[in-house]
């Protein structure tokens, strides 16, 4: 794999949604090249443009300006090279996990035994195989997304967008999730954009945590961690990781202008 090339690049992106004959300017200016094989964070205030963002590079919403390419190609619509996941699972109730995971293969009409291969690859990948012929209604909240992610992996996607999976998640169930989505990119070497609210999530899993300003949105910087791989869970307890969690938060509370909120404390602590 040539790590120089870039699965994702942005350049000058802008979003104006009108609503009433009122323009709203949700993003200003986006510019970013993610390489491939990198894990990328996007985190910024509540309602800075983070899903639009994601939605326009999906291919979901159009945008106003700029350009945005994966893998070289202009977006314009959704395709099968890129691999969206949402807060929600996406599974359709009336087909089991072994049924859900196929569709994609079935939509490709590839034949039954590969069909079958695959899946069982899939399934195993994420952990849920002996839940093959369970509905998705016997399923707890992780392994629906679980399955969710093996879905989307069916299409063999160049680039998954994550728009936070794992926000409807008690918070143990998010942090096995997490790891356990770890396990998974490094073995089905993707490109991630993964959107979330929690800033210890996008240190963890991350290679570069971009944070955006308020709305209407810009990078506000782009930060790079250095954290060793494979990384467990206890690397959240390191000085090292507390130091990039606290850097984040202060970028992010400067946005905001949380009242209440002053540096010495965080700095105190
Ligand atoms: P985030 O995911 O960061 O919380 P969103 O991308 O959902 O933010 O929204 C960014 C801004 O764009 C918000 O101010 C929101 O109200 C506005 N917005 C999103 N979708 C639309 C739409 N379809 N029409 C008008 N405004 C929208
Ligand atoms: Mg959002």
């Amino acid at each position: 794999m040539n790590r120089l090339e870039s699965a994702i690049k942005i350049d000058g992106l802008r979003k104006v949604f009108t609503r009433k004959g009122e323009e709203i300017v949700a993003i200003k200016g986006i510019d970013l090249d993610i390489k491939e094989g990198d894990f990328v964070s996007v985190v910024g205030p509540s309602g800075c443009g983070k899903s639009t963002f994601l939605h326009i590079v999906g291919g979901f919403i159009d945008k106003t300006s700029g350009k945005v390419l994966v893998k070289g190609n202009e977006v314009d619509k959704p395709a099968p090279d890129r691999g969206m996941m949402f807060q929600e699972s996406t599974l359709f109730p009336w087909r089991k996990v072994f049924g859900n995971v196929a569709w994609g293969l079935e939509m490709q009409n590839l034949p039954k035994k590969e069909i079958h291969e695959r899946v069982e690859h899939l399934l195993k990948l994420v952990g849920l195989w002996e839940f093959k012929d369970h509905l998705p209604s016997e399923l707890s909240g992780g392994m629906k997304q679980r399955v969710s992610l093996a879905k989307v992996l069916a299409f063999n996607p160049e680039v998954l967008l994550m728009d936070e999976p794992f926000g409807a998640l008690d918070s143990q169930t998010r942090e096995i999730m997490q790891v356990e989505l770890l396990r998974i990119w490094s073995e089905a070497k993707k490109s991630v954009l993964f959107v979330t609210h929690d800033i210890e999530e996008a240190v963890y899993l991350s290679d570069y945590v971009v944070v955006l300003t308020k709305r209407p949105s810009t990078v506000k910087e782009i930060i790079k961690v250095e954290l060793p791989r494979p990384r467990d869970l206890s690397i959240r307890k390191s000085y090292e990781f507390i130091d990039y969690r606290n850097y984040i938060w202060d970028l992010l509370h400067g946005e905001e202008n949380v009242k209440g909120f002053s540096r010495s404390v965080s700095n105190a602590n």
